[in-house]
């Protein structure tokens, strides 16, 4: 059983205490080197990787495809901003929109990156394409909702932590219960330029709105010249199973948002999509990025998206998932109250803070982080194979006994 507590992980701990800002409570977990689903520590201990930095590692930690591509563009070119063109930024969109089935995409860095982008796209055709008056723009958003950190993003949470002495907010955004297509109905104005949705809930505890709720929202907003801008930053290329959450209910955003996996684990990389003429209401010097484009963010982007399509990580992701929901469901304790999930994306809804629960875990080598006190999310990398599923579930039951 490793022990988490030695002098060497300590050491490291302290300084990142002493050194860091505290806006994080991470696991006593000091990652050394990482290699697939697995993780290993100062002292060499080795952990199942049950996070994987929040769906940004669906492809599996230093796939050699993806740091071989970072490795060759590193030694021609890395960074040349927007000022002039590259030879790899229009290669990695053409490959991003023919595999999202859009027209056009403006690459940014960060995922709040990506969805200030769309909130600023929603809002310029909301008063050139729709005709609302200047600055009464509204924007859906759905409470429990997790978009990023930014201000403005703040601005349409609902969750106290993140807006605890932020003020002031930015206006704009109107607030409905995720998951009921009745209030969203009724929310909609003359002046509703966009919703702004995630197809399930991630740092919201993995919430999966009722059947038929994303089908009926995304209709509503057709009905009333609305725009659908779906969140996929954390559900997106495979994490549910479908290449795309929305996928599951035959639903095409008008605007889509992606980071994390996008990156492949290596590289910052995040996108806003839409067809013609709605990115083309983005003119030269309306928006932009120092680093957005990047030619080893392209070429390492590039490589993460031929990964997620020629390895099948949403099928992939579709069978692990269903083996591990399985397993866990047949775990049965006084403690577990729910799992659920879609895809690799799995939610264990516990009686007790679930934080508890991860300690457990760690202590034998495997790292999931709790969210929202009482849920344990469980979301590995996406070629996670049959003997660590095995480990998991054998190591689940373990540490669920001992609470
Ligand atoms: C992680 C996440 C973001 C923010 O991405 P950053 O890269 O941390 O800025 C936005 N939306 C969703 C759904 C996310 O999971």
């Amino acid at each position: 059983m490793p022990s988490i507590k030695s002098d060497r992980t300590r050491t490291f701990v302290d300084l990142d205490e002493h050194f860091g800002a505290h806006n994080y409570a991470p696991l006593d977990l000091v990652v050394e080197r990482a290699e697939g689903v697995w993780l290993w520590d100062v002292d060499g201990h080795r952990f199942l990787d049950c996070i994987s930095a929040y769906s940004a590692v669906n492809q599996g930690h230093g796939h050699p495809r993806i740091q071989a591509a970072l490795i060759e563009q590193a030694g021609r070119v890395a960074l040349t901003s927007r000022a002039m063109r590259n030879d790899r930024m229009g290669r990695f969109l053409k490959k991003l929109t023919g595999v999202t089935g859009f027209d056009m995409a403006l690459p940014m860095n960060t995922g709040a990156e990506a969805v200030e982008t769309a909130i600023k796209l929603a809002r310029r055709w909301g008063y050139e394409v729709k005709g609302i008056a200047d600055n009464a723009a509204e924007i859906i958003v759905f409470s429990n909702n997790f978009h990023g950190r930014t201000t403005a993003i703040i601005s349409a949470s609902t969750e106290p932590a993140y807006r605890r002495h932020f003020g002031p907010f930015t206006p704009g955004f109107t607030f409905v219960p995720y998951g009921d297509a009745d209030a969203l109905e009724r929310a909609i104005t003359p002046n509703t330029c966009a919703i702004l949705i995630e197809p399930i809930q991630g740092e919201g505890g993995v919430i999966v709105p009722p059947e038929g709720f994303i089908k009926r929202a995304w209709a509503t907003c057709k009905e009333h010249h609305v725009l659908f801008i779906a969140d996929e930053i954390q559900t997106g290329f495979g994490r549910t199973g479908d290449l795309f959450a929305c996928d599951y209910d035959n639903v095409k955003p008008d605007i889509l948002v992606v980071g994390k996996a996008l990156g492949g684990g290596f590289y910052p990389v995040s996108a806003a999509l839409a067809n013609r003429p709605l990115m083309e209401l983005f003119k030269p010097g309306d928006h932009g990025s120092t680093f957005g484009g990047n030619p080893l963010a392209s070429a390492v982007a590039e490589a993460a998206l031929d990964v997620i399509v020629e390895e099948k990580l949403p099928s992939r992701s579709r069978y692990a998932g269903a083996k591990i929901m399985q397993g866990l469901r047949a775990t049965s304790s006084p403690l577990v109250k729910e799992v659920r999930g879609r895809g690799l994306m799995i939610g264990i809804e516990l009686s007790v803070k679930a934080k508890k629960l991860a300690h457990a875990l760690l202590e034998r080598g495997v790292a999931a982080k709790d969210t929202h006190d009482y849920v344990l999310r469980i979301a590995p990398p996406l070629v996670i194979d049959d003997d660590a599923i095995a480990f998991l579930l054998d190591t689940y039951r373990e540490a669920l006994a001992t609470l």
